[in-house]
């Protein structure tokens, strides 16, 4: 199966946490038969509950993962990985060593209490489809069937700059 996901850091080394994260998942998802393609690395302004403190730029990519893993397995995966890289839950939106959310799975659609898939934020984000687009430019939203191209193009993306 094929897989979008999101990685995102603003606290620490976010540069060689992001890119150790990558090699992790390569790990992980190679005994399950995989392939990861990333992007590049964009900076990106932290996006604050409404009165919270002021945080840290962001460094936000995507990648493509090719897994057997069914998408449970593979949101516990990222959640293993979060936590071997310090990720502590505090508060919603809180700074954090890594971030590492799904975006899409094949075409699909997937709802439990733990997992959305689609991302159901991904479409107004710009630091999320600005990576995206640059490696899957052509992958279709299955709900708002439109490219990733299009909806990147038609977002502001004015606070995403790449390294
Ligand atoms: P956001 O979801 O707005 O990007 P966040 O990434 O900061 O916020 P987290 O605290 O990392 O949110 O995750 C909260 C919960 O979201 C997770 O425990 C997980 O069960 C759930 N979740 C639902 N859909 C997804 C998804 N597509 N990818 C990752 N986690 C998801
Ligand atoms: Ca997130
Ligand atoms: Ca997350």
């Amino acid at each position: 199966m094929k897989y979008a996901i999101a990685l995102g850091s603003n606290l620490g080394d976010s540069r060689s946490i992001l890119e150790s994260a990558l090699s992790r998942l390569e790990g992980v998802i190679a005994r399950t038969r995989s392939a990861v393609q990333a992007s590049s690395w964009y900076q990106t302004k932290a996006v604050t509950l409404p009165n919270s403190p002021p945080q840290p730029d962001y460094l936000n990519g995507c990648a493509i993962l090719e897994t057997d893993l069914e998408p449970l397995e593979l949101l516990a995966k990222l959640q293993h990985i979060e936590s071997e890289f310090g990720r502590v839950r505090q508060q919603k939106w809180d700074a954090r060593t890594l971030d590492l959310d799904i975006l899409l799975f094949e075409d699909g659609i997937f709802h439990s209490q733990m997992l959305n898939i689609p991302h159901p934020r991904m479409s107004d984000r710009a630091f999320v489809l600005v990576p995206l687009a640059e490696i899957a430019p052509d992958w279709q939203h299955p709900v708002l069937h439109r490219s990733i191209l299009e909806l990147a193009r038609s977002i502001d993306a004015s606070d995403v700059r790449k390294l």
